[in-house]
């Protein structure tokens, strides 16, 4: 078993802040946390070469288990050799386990989850009277593909099964992600399923990992979720940062689903104080510059988010004050990089000008030159905050960032 984590340092208790870096070690390299790790739905970061993707920073890539098992099939992936073999990245690999994504293209919500609570309404999102295209029971989730409509169903040992086979170095519990327009019951219910499944995918993958124990070994992590609510948050940490199952336990925890924005730091605090400190936690579906400051406040060790690159091909690129949209007028005959202070190859070879052009003539290099941009940006940021943490540094990085960095993104996902 080739898989690890270890602390490398701490920001003193003190202070208020529980910021860390580590070392993630795994079958296909290192992996230094504090991390973001950009995502390549379906086996691409879109627009952009694993290359440039190494290039610019990134550690590792996320994938996510529902496209690729909808397309080409995890077959595919296997035969291939797995995720990472396939798409000619030889870096480490995580894949989601899908439940995110079926239950929230099947209710047919955008992928908007980090929402703010005072826009709750009482009413269920998941109400049975509403046409939706996704039914979570007790044992798993039956759906329907975006792509042709045919009805397709998950399970914790499916789930597993998937993952197994797309051969991701770290992978995630099946777990049932809530909105927080769910009600408080519903939020329960929810959670009891959740346990229940972490414990049959801790066994599924006990027995896939012996069963094709000639592959890398691949890291298994278990989602707590518990929307807004601290009981349940709490609950959900300690439930599953101590299960054992068939002589198993976790190798790291995701923290999933509903993240009202403005408590962000408080939710993932109650989580990081319930769950054992050796192990790695990634904050699923953040990204945006100022949440990632409170993640890694709170003791998250990795992110992952596709907010850098979906936003880049609407041509909204990350500067040190703010956000703009190259695309503007305001651009057309700016000769300057996107970001002075940014390293990255769109910066250093290309303007404001280029990209406002290449966005009005609806070029496909403007995609892939604002991609690298904003994934660079991100990437470097949280590799910033890494080196303040090892010199002592961070709230100070923090403080000066957030002086500077006017946009504050409405959602995060
Ligand atoms: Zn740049």
């Amino acid at each position: 078993m080739s898989f690890s984590f270890e602390i490398t340092a701490e920001t003193s208790p003190g202070n208020g802040a529980q910021a860390r870096s580590g070392r993630i070690t795994t079958p296909h390299g290192v992996i230094e946390t504090p991390c973001f790790i950009p995502v390549g739905t379906k086996a691409t970061v879109k627009s952009v070469l694993p290359e440039s993707m190494k290039d610019l920073g990134a550690q590792a890539l996320l994938a996510n288990a529902y496209h690729l098992y909808l397309q080409p099939g995890p077959d595919v992936l296997d035969e291939a050799g797995g995720v990472g073999k396939f798409m000619n990245w030889d870096g480490p690999t995580f894949t989601d386990s899908g439940g995110f994504q079926v239950i929230s293209l099947g209710v047919g919500f955008k992928k908007v989850l980090a929402m703010d609570a005072q826009t709750f309404r009482a009413d269920d999102v998941m109400a049975t009277k509403k046409e939706r295209l996704a039914h979570v029971d007790d044992e798993g989730v039956t759906f329907k593909s975006h792509l042709d409509g045919s009805m397709h169903r998950f399970t914790p040992e499916i789930s597993m099964q998937v993952q197994h086979q797309i051969g991701a170095d770290i992978m995630f519990a099946f777990d049932e992600c809530t909105t927080l327009h769910n009600t408080r019951g519903y939020q329960e219910g929810a959670l009891d399923r959740t346990f229940a499944w972490a414990i049959r995918c801790l066994d599924e993958h006990k027995r896939l990992t012996e069963e094709r124990s000639t592959h890398p070994y691949q890291a298994l992590f278990g989602v707590i979720q518990g929307a807004q609510y601290e009981d349940l948050r709490r609950k959900a940490s300690k439930d599953l940062g101590g299960m054992n199952s068939s002589g198993i336990s976790f190798d790291g925890f995701g923290i999933g689903g509903a993240l009202d924005k403005n408590a962000l730091g408080t939710i993932v605090g109650w989580v990081n104080e319930e769950l054992p400190r050796e192990k790695p936690k990634h904050l699923l579906g953040i990204g945006a510059p100022e949440d990632l400051f409170v993640g890694v406040e709170n003791g998250i060790d990795t992110f992952d988010c596709v907010l850098a690159s979906r936003i880049a091909r609407t041509s909204s690129v990350y500067t040190m004050t703010g956000r703009f949209n190259v695309s503007n007028a305001p651009y057309r005959k700016q000769f300057v990089p996107i970001d002075e202070e940014c390293d990255c190859y769109t910066c250093t070879h290309y303007t404001r000008a280029y990209l406002h052009h290449l966005f009005r003539g609806k070029e496909i290099l403007a995609a892939t030159l604002a991609t690298i941009h904003n994934e660079r940006f991100i990437v470097r940021l949280v590799d910033q905050m890494r080196a303040a943490i090892a010199d002592g540094s961070f709230s100070e990085l923090k403080a000066q960032f957030l002086s500077r960095y006017t946009y504050k993104n409405p959602s995060s996902t």
